[in-house]
């Protein structure tokens, strides 16, 4: 990689972080990092084998009975300390990202306020990490119950928010009193080798916080075999979610999952349109379609899907698909050729059984990567686009009569993590809401995601909740203290 991009050339690193030290594979073995606009090879990251994730595991293990004896204002005041780094190094965080993962940069530095965020939210939370006190059985005795840390925790992240997807798992980690291993996507390793830079001179201790590269199976395989990871967190598709859950049962880990998504996003007759156009083009196409809430189907009621889609078409005209490192851009390449195809495999499909195309290039007729935003209607429930998260720039409109019958399509799927809709009728925006099966709902907001609220799916979109006060109990356990009469 060109380093002259970056004010502060060692946040790029290339090698694992493990008990406060940079270190390489023993047997030398890397895996190569390149940049999906250009190609161009950024580097490489060490392959680790199993015995150096055991060791890993083993120096997380000493860190937490240390750190699981500081105070809760301590661990607030490091990351603190870290929080205020991400922000100082924000731009340099930013080019890493867009060279390894494609965002446009002006995303990218969202994303890097948004990761710091949670580690700002969660130091605050630290030091209210309450328990309870509960009257007693019998006379004199009395009942605490406390929260301590669930011990040493692993963490496997995707690539799409390469910085988000950590700190949304660590900050909470840390501020519990855990110890954690990150294992991010080989694809986007570089922001987060950047993260450890930066919680290595925020003060965090060593072995507190780790960094493992490496064949992503084998290291999920060790990380849940051993009885010394007390929980792991996952983000990343359904089919990997369930076997790692699978994995996790052996010595009964805690398990967090945050798996895929198939969003509604439902414009009733009454809905702004120019509102939920907005909140559409924020849902559908940030970071190019690629964030598990985006808007998989576009449900529109009958009578008002002409102007909708005409407003939609519109908006999608300012779209500017480029390289992200490029000024103007707000499109991406998408991760790689597989997930370019799946747009084309998703659209011709859904052409094939009768969808008509509204707007854009065909997909397909694009450069490797690249995708244009195009938008379909009249798609119906038989259409892949309707099944499966297509994760590209690909909107896709069916319509509806009623509200039942709205509130029915969005419900069919196995997934629910996000669902949005627009109305201005108050009864239908409660009775909507309720009524809808997702984790998450925009009532007339196509932005969703913050650190203070619990951020999370049911069904086959995953278990356990991020961000928010239930962010940081998912990684404590409760213990009931009873103490007796003389
Ligand atoms: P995505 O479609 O977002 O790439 P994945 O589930 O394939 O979703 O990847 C998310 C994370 O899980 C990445 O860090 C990836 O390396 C890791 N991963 C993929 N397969 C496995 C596996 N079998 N065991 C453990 N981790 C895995």
């Amino acid at each position: 990689m060109s380093l002259s991009r970056l004010n502060s050339p060692r946040l790029f690193r290339q090698q694992c972080y493990i008990g406060g030290s940079w270190v390489d594979a023993q047997n030398e073995a890397r895996i190569n990092v390149d940049n999906p606009a250009t190609g161009e090879d950024l580097g490489s990251i060490p392959s680790l084998s199993a015995a150096e994730i055991e060791s890993t595991i083993d120096t997380a293990q000493a860190a937490f009975d240390s750190w699981k004896r500081t105070t809760a204002q301590e661990r607030a005041n490091l990351l603190m300390r870290w929080y205020q780094l991400m922000l100082d190094h924000q731009e340099d965080i930013a080019t890493l990202m867009t060279m390894e993962q494609g965002k446009p940069l002006v995303e990218s530095r969202g994303e890097v306020a948004y990761a710091a965020s949670f580690v700002r939210w969660f130091a605050e939370e630290a030091p209210r990490m309450y328990g309870e006190t509960i009257p007693g059985a019998k006379p004199g005795q009395h009942i605490i119950v406390n929260r301590q840390p669930v011990g040493v925790t692993a963490a496997i992240t995707p690539w799409n928010f390469p910085a988000a997807m950590i700190t949304r798992k660590a900050g909470a980690a840390l501020a519990a009193g855990c110890s954690m291993i990150v294992k991010p996507s080989e694809a986007t390793p570089y922001t987060a080798l950047a993260l450890a830079e930066l919680a290595h001179e925020a003060g965090i201790p060593p072995g507190v916080f780790n960094i493992v590269t490496g064949d992503s199976k084998m290291i999920g395989k060790v990380l849940t075999s051993s009885p010394i990871v007390r929980k792991l967190s996952f983000t990343g598709s359904t089919g990997v979610g369930s076997q790692l859950m699978a994995q996790c049962a052996e010595h009964i880990q805690k398990v967090s999952l945050e798996l895929g998504g198939n969003a509604p996003f439902i414009v009733f007759d009454d809905a702004d349109l120019e509102r939920a156009v907005e909140g559409a083009m924020i849902c559908k196409f940030r970071n190019t379609g690629q964030t598990c809430v985006c808007a998989n189907r576009f449900l529109v009621q009958r009578s008002v899907h002409e102007k909708f889609a005409s407003l939609l078409a519109k908006a999608m005209g300012e779209l500017k698909l480029g390289n992200g490192l490029d000024d103007g851009v707000t499109q991406a390449p998408l991760i790689n050729r597989a997930a370019a195809e799946k747009v084309q495999q998703h659209y011709q499909d859904a052409i094939g059984k009768g969808a008509t195309h509204l707007y854009g290039p065909t997909p397909g007729s694009d450069q490797g990567s690249f995708v244009h935003p195009v938008l379909i209607s009249d798609v119906s429930t038989d259409m892949q686009v309707c099944h499966e998260e297509t994760f590209g720039p690909l909107a896709a409109i069916m319509t509806f009569e009623t509200e039942e019958e709205a509130i029915k399509i969005a419900n069919d799927t196995p997934y629910g993590l996000a669902a949005y809709f627009y109305s201005r009728d108050i009864h239908r925006c409660w009775r909507v809401a309720d009524a809808l099966e997702a984790g998450i709902v925009g009532v007339n907001e196509g932005a969703i995601s913050n650190p203070m609220a619990p951020f999370g799916g049911v069904k086959a979109s995953g278990l356990g909740r991020e961000g928010s006060r239930h962010g940081l109990e998912e990684y404590t356990e409760l213990k009931y203290i009873c103490m007796g009469t003389e």
